[in-house]
């Protein structure tokens, strides 16, 4: 039986492959696609392929540490650290000596990154002293992952020894969250204007989210030169007031993951998903996160004792799927970072 891809599909598919981007519309058409098609599949082939070929093979684990648990007063809707979740009661804040050995175990198995998250309440001093204390202690470059910031915290988190900055316009932002997204996309700047990288994913995906909105953040991850931006899906916890929305599937997540990858072209460094899963790194991603201490998909207060998965198994992973953890990063590259990219809405 013979078989061919659709056309319009075929030329999306030709001028992604030059990594010069593709429009918003033609994003669209990709992301219509039934996620089990032959047309679906040659897409998340030629992200592979772009993957592959820009990042060298190289596969990368950024080591998610939760800093702290608390019922978080912020009370976004897909947290479960949040108060109205009513799973964690108490402030749990991790001690120096459990940061510093899950610092060191990350350096011990080849974490190219420390994602150091924190809940809305956290107190900025306390992430910059943890800045302090594992930048002295090992070389994995460290990302915050905390509050919005003003540009002046941003030079303390780069004094303090952070070089990235995780930082994400949610789905749902200023709907599910108490955050507007003009505030959340005015950090972005500052990130850019300090000279912190900016971490980026789309998220948290459920099936509830149109094609428009989430095509429009990740033009906004291309325009504004994210290090990387792939898909993360929402995990419902028990009890989630998002429950009745369901989630989407890692099928359904890795084609997304693959449309996000022919909007980024030639600007990222790497391509995420998460929960870590083999669909996507078929499909552009290569880089998955291993977690411990808090994770707002989590019951448990320290997700390496949950859902987390842990660096070992990442690193299987990994290689399962043919990406090499041995090279190093290629986010922290000083050559690796894009200029601003001309926007490409509306072309095509
Ligand atoms: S996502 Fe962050 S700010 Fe929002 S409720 Fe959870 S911990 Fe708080």
């Amino acid at each position: 039986m013979s078989w061919k891809l659709n056309q319009a599909v075929a030329e999306i598919l030709a001028k992604g492959a030059d990594g010069g981007g593709i429009s918003r519309d033609e994003a669209l058409t990709l992301m219509r696609l039934e996620p089990d098609s032959r047309d679906a599949y040659a897409l998340m082939e030629t992200a592979n392929r772009i993957s592959r070929r820009q990042f060298g093979n190289k596969g990368e684990k950024h080591f998610h540490i939760g800093l702290n648990v608390e019922p978080c007063a912020m009370d976004c809707a897909f947290c479960s650290l949040t108060r109205r979740a009513g799973i964690f009661k108490e402030k749990v804040e991790f001690s120096e000596e459990t940061l510093l050995a899950w610092a060191r175990q990350g350096e011990a198995e080849g974490a190219d990154a420390l994602n150091l998250m924190t809940t809305g309440g956290y107190p900025f001093s306390r992430l910059l002293a943890v800045g302090e204390l594992l930048s002295a202690a090992i070389t994995v470059p460290l990302v915050a992952n905390t509050r919005d910031i003003t540009h002046r915290e941003g030079e303390q988190l780069l004094a303090a020894g952070f070089v990235g900055f995780y930082h994400a316009v949610r789905l749902g932002e200023g709907t599910i969250t108490p955050f507007t997204p003009e505030r959340r996309r005015h950090t972005i700047q500052v990130l850019r204007d300090v000279g912190l990288r900016w971490m980026n994913c789309i998220e948290p995906v459920g099936p509830e989210h149109t094609a428009e909105e989430i095509v429009e953040l990740m033009l906004l991850a291309r325009r504004q030169g994210a290090t990387y931006s792939g898909v993360m899906r929402r995990i419902n916890f028990p009890g989630s007031p998002l429950e009745p929305y369901g989630m989407i599937t890692e099928l359904a997540m890795a084609r997304m993951v693959a449309v996000s990858r022919l909007v980024m072209g030639d600007v990222p460094s790497a391509h995420c998903t998460h929960e870590p899963n083999a669909a996507s790194l078929l499909a552009g991603a290569n880089l998955v996160f291993p977690e411990v201490g808090s994770s707002p998909r989590d019951g448990e207060a320290d997700t390496g004792c949950g859902r987390g998965r842990s660096l070992a198994d990442c690193t299987r992973l990994l290689r399962e799927m043919e990406w090499n953890p041995e090279p190093p990063s290629n986010c922290f590259r000083p050559a690796a970072r894009s200029p601003q990219r001309p926007a490409v809405e509306g072309r095509g």
